[in-house]
């Protein structure tokens, strides 16, 4: 079990991750891949201090580089669930979970929107996972809504285990059922099914963490980057705007540095 798991490899999370290394705790990065930060992007990044003219993606490979090499694990993987456990946390990442005393968020601005029905039937035949929950619709019908291109791996998982795959990329899409899913209406065609994978390079925070508070679609912090969830902390994009470098990399010490008060009090 880790101090603090961060999820995200912005600069949020990697300015998380130096500082509790920092502070001499042991912390993992769980993370989907470098170049999914709109950082990389950025062909030249003009505001940071002490890096003129610099490319998202060259600044970001620095930060990434300076956090590993002091010591935090670097975890490769699109996180779909976070239990709380006790006084812990149990982070899901693909069939995998690593386990941490503190958690902080650091996933960006989420750009997707919850699908109708979403919110209602996950866990009852809604899911982010193939490889976790794919086994449960063996020899069923499913649909696939695709929105990465990782997508197409778990529609063949799903196949290679028996599963009939309908793939879906449009992003008009209802989720139908009362417990259950029944049904998907895609672009207007209704389509009878058990369940339905949703795979988006990211998944809106609250639907990660039972019971986070949200405010205008970012996650609710207080000045010391504490949410309403004892031992749950956010930074950068996610906690709203500026979307910017600066206040992301202070915002991901800050939350660190307040994790570090929760760790100690909760010994
Ligand atoms: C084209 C462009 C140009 C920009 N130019 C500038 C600029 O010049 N100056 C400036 O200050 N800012 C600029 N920005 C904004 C800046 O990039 C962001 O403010 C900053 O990257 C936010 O950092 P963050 O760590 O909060 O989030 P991000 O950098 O978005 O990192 C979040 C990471 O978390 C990962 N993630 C999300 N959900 C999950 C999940 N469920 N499981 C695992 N991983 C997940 C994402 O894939 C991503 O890698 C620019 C942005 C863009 C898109």
């Amino acid at each position: 079990m880790y101090d603090i798991v961060v999820i995200g490899s912005g600069p949020a999370g990697l300015s998380a991750a130096i500082t509790a290394k920092m502070r001499n705790k042991s912390v993992a990065v769980v993370s989907n891949n470098r170049t999914d930060s709109g950082l990389y992007k950025a062909a030249k990044v003009d505001n940071y201090p002490g890096f003129p003219a610099v490319s998202g993606a060259e600044l970001l490979n620095k930060f990434s580089m300076h956090a590993a090499g002091i010591g935090a694990e670097m975890i490769r993987g699109r996180v779909t669930s976070v239990l709380p456990m006790g006084n812990q946390f149990g982070v899901s990442y693909g069939a995998e979970m690593v386990s941490a005393k503190a958690l902080v968020i650091a996933t960006g601005v989420v750009q997707s929107s919850v699908f109708p029905g979403e919110e209602a039937l996950l866990g009852s035949g809604v899911s982010y996972c193939a490889t976790c929950d794919g086994m449960l619709y063996r020899g069923k019908k499913v649909c696939v809504v695709s929105l990465t291109p990782e997508a197409e791996e778990e529609a063949a998982f799903l196949e290679s285990i028996g599963c009939e795959v309908v793939r879906l990329t449009t992003k008009k899409i209802v989720i139908n059922g009362e417990h259950k899913v029944t049904s998907v209406t895609a672009d207007g065609e209704e389509i009878p099914c058990e369940g339905v994978f949703i795979l988006r390079p990211s998944i809106a925070p609250a639907m990660l963490v039972p019971g986070l508070l949200m405010a205008d679609g970012h996650i609710q912090v207080d000045p010391k980057m504490r949410t309403n969830i004892p031992g749950v902390f956010a930074a950068g994009d996610c906690t709203g705007a500026p979307y910017q470098v600066a206040k992301a990399v202070g915002e991901g010490l800050v939350a660190v540095l307040s994790a570090v008060e929760y760790l100690a009090g909760s010994k």
